[in-house]
């Protein structure tokens, strides 16, 4: 593994090899890999990763068993596009909707549920879409809660946010605007002063940080979570199922400490939704269950999210029983 972090983001085959992440005999293979799901290892990713088969590689370099599809594996697992009213806008619930203002991540994670569309060259919507998307939910008084989402809302510049969050504050019947995000673990230098303060509101606020592993909240993790504890901002945690990640009562615990010492309250767990090529992570159900009873007498229940599915045909999560 390399001894000094890249000096930039790693995309191809290639870049993975000369980092010292991937062995030359790998690289045809994940190059055609590469030809179908992005590649993204940030510098402070890799600067995590010890061995090749180690909790931070698993999730971010690709395996040629990702094009592989298992029978029961589909393309739009949570089944956003029956649920889309206009472009970036995802409503399945009454009161609350989703907004992808941009499909581009810090990092491509192997697991992702919607592997198929995120990539750094999509689905950034432009000028008149993001109008239109922002018209439909001045239009919906029923939605009290947007769900920023994406691919990454912390992609944006600071600017652009700015604007975004400005945009939907003036909507009267909203209360609550919350961002999911994989960046301050993933990429934590562009947590800037200034991108903290484009997430500035009046209404309530909440940003959601993606982490699977303890080893994610490394230092200068902790400080962009810091920088944004700062500025009064309540930090929820999401996390996933994972085969070789977390799936062991004590990475779990370890993981979940380490949210709450970020002030990261854990939020959700989320059983892995069946994209393709993703069957190398998944952990049956029963074992998620007895991985959450096993945590109950070992934690906090501050430190317990609730275990979640996604049910099948765009209903929703529940929890796993
Ligand atoms: S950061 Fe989120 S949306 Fe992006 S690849 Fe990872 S899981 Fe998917």
């Amino acid at each position: 593994m390399p001894d000094d972090a890249p000096a930039r983001t790693l995309r191809t085959a290639d870049e993975l090899v000369a980092a010292g992440l991937l062995p030359a005999s790998a690289a045809p293979a994940v190059a055609e890999v590469a030809a179908r799901y992005s590649i993204a290892v940030t510098p402070a990713a890799a600067s995590l990763i010890e061995s090749p088969d180690d909790p931070i590689a698993l999730q971010y370099i690709p395996d040629p068993a990702e094009l592989l599809t298992a029978p029961d594996e589909i393309e739009d697992p949570t089944a956003d596009a029956p649920f889309t009213p206009v472009k970036g806008i995802v409503h399945r619930y009454p009161d609350r909707a989703l907004l992808k203002p941009l499909l581009a991540c810090p990092v491509y994670c192997r697991f992702c549920f919607r592997r198929e569309v995120v990539g750094p060259d999509g689905g950034l919507l432009t000028e008149a879409e993001l109008d239109a998307a922002l018209a439909w939910i001045a239009a919906t008084p029923a939605i009290r809660e947007v769900i920023l989402t994406g691919g990454d809302p912390l992609m944006l510049s600071a600017r652009r946010l700015s604007w975004l969050v400005a945009r939907l504050s003036a909507i009267p019947h909203l209360d609550i605007i919350r961002i999911h995000t994989r960046v301050p673990v993933a990429d934590p230098g562009r947590v800037t002063e200034a991108l903290v303060a484009a997430l500035a509101t009046g209404k309530a606020f909440f940003l959601c940080v993606h982490a699977n592993h303890a080893r994610e909240f490394a230092p200068a993790a902790q400080a962009a979570l810091a920088r944004l504890v700062a500025a009064g901002i309540p930090l929820l945690g999401q996390s996933v199922l994972l085969r070789g990640v977390n799936d062991s009562t004590q990475a779990l615990e370890d993981l979940f400490r380490a949210m709450l010492r970020a002030r990261v309250k854990p939020y959700y767990l989320h059983h892995l939704d069946k994209a393709p090529g993703t069957a190398r992570f998944r952990v049956p159900e029963t074992e998620g269950l007895a991985l959450m009873a096993a945590l109950r007498g070992r934690i906090s229940g501050l430190a317990q999210p609730a275990y979640v599915t996604e049910t099948p045909g765009g209903g929703g999560k529940v929890l796993v029983r």
